[in-house]
Order: structure tokens, then C-alpha cells, then sequence
């Protein structure tokens, strides 16, 4: 794997005699697999001198992943200078945070409006995607792409990229989450062991270093690091290289220099073998696979895409932080956020409210008089009834105490918010949160045939056309037959799912996302899901926590005579239920009979 440094500045760009040899372009770091999958890490200035070097000489699309950690200005003011997306018959995806108030795609062309700048995001020649994420992971090419919130005052993803036998961690605008040593810290749970394990055995880890120690003491609360605590979170993890990322603007070469020489001071004092150095503008790494292998998968795969259908207003927070003073801050900081926030004044009586509330969120004051909240957690983990096992439980707590926090995170604790915060950083951190809880089902793997499966789909002229009566039959039939409300045929397309005949639903298309079909299509057979709810495949799905609330789904994949069918035609009920071996070969016969259709109707003929 390729890494080369365009852009190293953290906050503004700072050209001059000053940054020289580190560079005084912000954020934007090029990655690229040795089978040629290109990201870009962040769009700030350093995207302009990427750009015009990708487009030189090279009459061929320029195509490319960018992977964008928040939308501060520092990370995206490249973006309108990037000639890639100015050319036609190019493609790009864009991938993001989801903002708090706002899509990715809402951000940037924000700073694309008239007043401060001509050209507007409609107006970019290329075919450009866009992709909200959350917590999860998500293939990009051939790199496998974790995602991770940092601790930034705006929601901010960092991202591990893993390809080649190595991998590379990106983390830029994050602070340390405790002010513990991070020895200490991986004894705790919440987000300080989250990000341990995020950046664990990393062959490379690009890390924010913007403060001194001296200067961090008045800055607390900002978003960023200093050289300390990434080198003890490298070392503590067994990171093999670690690049000091996002210097201060106010930092001259030298001054990046003495910080590079105490960290690698601070190495030697540990005894540890991590190799330290500062990103410089231009600079150029190949990773080499490491001797030792590259750590497991983690055993639970998440989508990282996030669903705009899901959103996390509406939800529920229970809070018990007794003095009216905490609770107003609460309700201030997420007011315009369409939460509902329900005050508990005991926690005894917590667990019945889980049970008929149903909160997406539990906040708890650390110390008050009427609520031991070890006793809480240990409650809520270990009685089944309550469902409530992975619901966060978040301790808000005036300063930190290493053995009450462990103990407390033995009992299951998730997580704790230190006051006092700003509200803008309180309202991230519920937002992460909540987030994390609202995306919880599994994107369809791609068949490995995909780009002739798409050729296929696409030549035979069937997406995009208008209904056909010779489809609607089949659907009618199929509701009729199997007694369901609705019944469609679904033909998978790259980022979605086209119906070309419905009964039963208004929508025309879903994203591919959120597609039961595209499941379906991997399967030779009928793939029948009896009880989405008891599916982690689906469980969370858009579909069916709110839209048609599908509970049972049953799809017969539809072939277009070789490789992996191109759509499926299923019925959906919103109760949980089976198709007996009667009722599977008659929805058999049906796919057949549609199947002849699509062969018909296909320009690419029934050859
Ligand atoms: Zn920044
Ligand atoms: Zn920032």
C-alpha cells in the first residue's frame, strides 16, 4: 500500500519560510492499494497539488474513494479545487459523517453556496456519490474500511484501511478522552478502550498532534492531541509507525522537529520499538506486510453506510441527573434535535421504563443521592426481560476516578460524558451514540461476478422503464396466492433497488442498502426470512423498524440465463410467517414464467 502526505496542516493553511519542509497545506493524505484503488483522506488545500497530479497526462477516467473525516473547513476547502471532479465520464464516491444536522452532501455544499464560491456542487462534471457513514465497516475496492468516532466538538470519523496484508489508521482531530495514561485507560471500557482496539497493531497510524503538553492545558476541550498521548496510545496498542499529523499552524519546521525528537525520547524511555516521524507535505511511504499478520476481523460486521431513514430524532433518552441545572444543559444542547428526553427521578424505577419507553439512551448522574447506577447497569445487563443488554448507559460524571470507572464498567457501563462540556461537544457525543444504536443490520456482500451482473441488468434495458402489464400480473398473482399485502419485482442496480412491477408499496426504488433482494440475488434458491425481527441481517433495517414494516420476506432470484440473477420477485408480509414446500415451488413457478419475461423485454435477447 501507497501512502503520500499532500496536505499536513491542521486549522488553516500556512504557507511561508516558516513550514517549509512539513508543509503548510491542511489535510489530505492519498492512499493507494497495489491493485490501484485510490482514496483520498480528507479534501483540505493539499487536495489542489493531488488533483492536478492526477489529471496530468492521463487521458483515462480518473476514478477514486474520498473519505472524509468531518466537514470543518480545514478538511474540505480542497474539495472546489479538485480537478478530478471536473471532468466528465469520471466517478467518485464520497464518503462521510453523517452531521448532526445535516447529510454529508448538505456540508459541502454549503461552502459551495454563491456567496462563497461560483461553482456550485450540480455543477461538477464527474458522477460523484454520496455516502452518509456511521460506525461500522465497508469495502472500498479492495480496502477494507473500518470507521470509528473520534473525540472532536463536530461528529468526526477516523478510518482504518486494510489491504495488502497491512493497514493504516487515520485519526486526525480527536483528543484524548481521558487524562489518564493510556495504560490505564485500557483497563477502562467506553470510548477510550474503543479507540485502543480501533488503532490496535496498526502498520502505520497517522495521528493528530497539533498541541504541546504547555499549550494543551488552555485548549482542552478543542478536539486535538498532543505528541504524548499519541505516542502512548501507539504504544499501548503496538502500532509499528506512527506520522505526528495536523500541526499547528503556528508551528514552525524547527518547532516540529523538537516535538518529533521528545516523542522519540519518550519511545526509548518506554523501551518501545515505535518508529516516530512527522507527516511532511510530499512525503511518500510503501508499506511492506508486517511479520506479524494483520489483527482478526472483528467477529460482528456492521454496515458503515448510514440510512437517512433512520434517524436518531424521535428517540428516547431516559435521564436521571437530578439538579434542574444538568437537565436544562441537556435539554438545551439537544433542543433542536427532535429528542425525546424523559426526566426519572429514582433509578429503581429505570428498568421498568426500558421496558415500556424503549429509550435509545440512558444518561445518569454520577453520585446522586436516589440512584446507584452500578446497581442499574448490573440490572439492565443481566434480567432478559428488560432487552436491554446493548442499550448504552452513560454515566455523567465531574471528574475521573480510575477504580470506581472500572468498577463501573464491569457492572456495564458503556460509556461516561466528564462535566462540565460544552453543550456542543455534549450533543456530539449523544448524537455518536445514538447513531451507534440506530444502524444495526448487514449489508449484502457483492457477488463476485458484480460488474457483469450490473452489464447484464443494464443491457437489457429494463431499469428505469415504465410499468408494464405483463409484470403486474405476476405481482398481482403473487399477493393473491400467498395472501401478502405486497409483492414486487426488484431488479438490483449498483447503490439500489428498482422495482419494475409493485403491489402494495408507493415507493419505485430503495437503496441498495436496504434491500432484502439484494440477499436474495446470492442465493440459488428462494431465500425466506420468517421473522425479520429475529434476523440480525434485518433486525434494524429502515424497511422494517419503520417503511413497509416487512416482518416476513420471501425472494425468488430472477436470472437472465447466466451468473448471479439481476433481481428478484418476492412477497412481503408485515406479520411473521413461512411459505410451505407447496407454496415455495408455486413462487418458483411464478419467478420462472417472470423470468421469461424479463428475457423477452431484454434487448440483449433470449439468446
Ligand atoms: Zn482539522
Ligand atoms: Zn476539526
Amino acid at each position: 500500500m501507497l501512502v503520500r502526505f499532500w496536505g499536513t496542516r491542521g486549522s488553516i493553511a500556512r504557507p511561508g519560510l516558516s513550514t517549509v519542509r512539513y508543509g503548510g497545506n491542511t489535510s489530505c493524505t492519498e492512499v493507494r492499494s497495489s491493485s490501484g484503488t485510490l482514496v483520498v483522506l480528507d479534501c483540505g488545500t493539499g487536495a489542489l497539488g493531488l488533483g492536478q497530479a492526477l489529471v496530468k497526462n492521463r487521458p483515462t477516467p480518473v476514478n477514486g474513494h474520498m473519505l472524509i473525516g468531518h466537514t470543518h473547513w480545514d478538511h474540505i476547502q480542497g474539495f472546489p479545487f479538485f480537478a478530478p471532479l471536473f471532468i466528465s465520464g469520471n466517478e467518485w464516491h464520497i464518503y462521510g459523517p453523517r452531521g448532526v444536522d445535516a447529510s454529508l452532501r448538505e456540508s459541502l455544499s454549503g461552502q459551495m453556496q454563491y456567496s462563497y464560491f461560483p461553482v456550485t456542487l450540480d455543477d461538477l462534471g464527474a458522477t460523484l456519490h454520496y455516502h452518509d457513514l456511521v460506525e461500522g465497516t465497508l469495502e472500498v475496492g479492495d480496502i477494507r474500511v473500518t470507521t470509528r468516532y473520534l473525540n472532536h466538538p463536530a461528529l468526526t470519523l477516523g478510518y482504518r484501511l486494510e489491504a495488502d496484508g497491512v493497514s493504516v489508521v487515520y485519526c486526525t482531530d480527536h483528543e484524548a478522552y481521558s487524562t489518564q495514561r493510556p495504560e490505564d485507560q485500557v483497563q477502562l471500557a467506553g470510548e477510550a478502550v474503543r479507540h485502543a482496539q480501533f488503532i490496535s497493531g496498526a502498520d502505520l497510524l497517522i495521528h493528530d498532534a497539533q498541541y504541546t503538553s504547555a499549550e494543551y492545558a488552555a485548549k482542552k476541550g478543542w478536539g486535538h492531541s498532543t505528541p504524548e498521548y499519541a505516542v502512548d496510545s501507539a504504544l499501548s496498542a503496538g502500532v509499528r509507525r506512527l506520522a505526528l499529523f495536523h500541526h499547528d499552524p503556528m508551528r514552525s519546521d524547527e518547532a516540529i522537529d523538537q516535538l518529533v525528537a521528545g516523542a522519540r525520547e519518550r519511545v526509548a524511555q518506554a523501551k518501545g520499538t515505535l518508529e516516530i516521524f512527522a507527516a511532511a507535505e510530499g512525503q511518500v511511504l510503501e508499506l511492506e506486510r508486517s511479520v506479524t499478520p494483520p489483527r482478526p476481523s472483528e467477529p460482528k460486521k456492521q454496515t458503515a453506510r448510514w440510512d437517512s431513514a433512520v434517524t436518531p430524532s424521535r428517540r428516547t433518552v431516559l435521564i436521571a441527573v437530578g439538579d434542574s441545572g444538568v437537565r436544562r444543559f441537556l435539554e438545551e444542547a439537544v433542543a433542536d434535535d427532535g429528542l425525546r428526553l424523559i426526566p426519572v427521578s429514582d433509578c429503581d424505577s429505570i428498568p421498568a421504563m426500558v421496558k415500556s419507553e424503549q429509550p435509545s439512551l440512558v444518561l445518569v448522574k454520577h453520585g446522586l443521592e436516589n440512584c446507584d447506577a452500578v446497581k442499574l447497569a448490573r440490572t439492565l445487563r443481566e434480567d432478559p426481560s428488560t432487552g436491554a443488554q446493548e442499550l448504552p448507559i452513560v454515566l455523567l460524571r465531574k471528574s475521573e476516578n480510575p477504580a470506581e470507572q472500572r468498577a463501573e464498567s464491569a457492572a456495564g457501563i458503556t460509556d461516561w460524558l466528564m462535566l462540565p462540556c460544552s453543550k456542543e461537544y455534549a450533543r456530539t457525543r449523544i448524537h455518536a451514540w445514538l447513531l451507534r444504536v440506530a444502524c444495526r443490520w448487514k449489508n449484502a456482500p457483492q457477488p463476485e461476478d458484480e460488474e457483469s451482473r450490473l452489464r447484464r441488468l443494464r443491457a437489457s434495458g429494463l431499469l428505469d422503464t415504465a410499468p408494464e402489464e405483463r409484470f403486474d400480473r405476476f405481482t398481482r398473482i403473487a399477493a393473491a396466492l400467498f395472501e401478502v399485502p405486497i409483492a414486487f419485482i426488484s431488479l438490483v442496480d449498483r447503490d439500489r433497488q428498482w422495482f419494475k412491477s409493485r403491489t402494495g408499496i408507493d415507493a419505485t426504488e430503495t437503496s441498495r442498502d436496504q434491500a432484502f433482494c439484494a440477499h436474495a440475488i446470492l442465493h440459488n434458491d428462494i431465500m425466506q426470512v420468517t421473522d425479520a425481527h429475529a434476523d440480525e441481517r434485518f433486525a434494524d433495517n429502515p424497511q422494517v423498524i419503520r417503511g413497509p414494516r416487512v416482518r416476513f420476506y420471501a425472494g425468488a432470484p430472477l436470472s437472465l440465463g447466466e451468473g448471479t440473477p439481476v433481481g428478484t420477485l418476492c412477497v412481503v408480509d408485515h406479520r411473521p410467517r413461512s411459505l410451505d414446500d407447496d407454496q415455495l415451488k408455486l413462487l418458483r413457478d411464478l419467478s420462472k414464467l417472470v423470468e421469461r419475461e424479463l428475457l423477452i423485454g431484454s434487448s440483449s435477447g433470449s439468446s
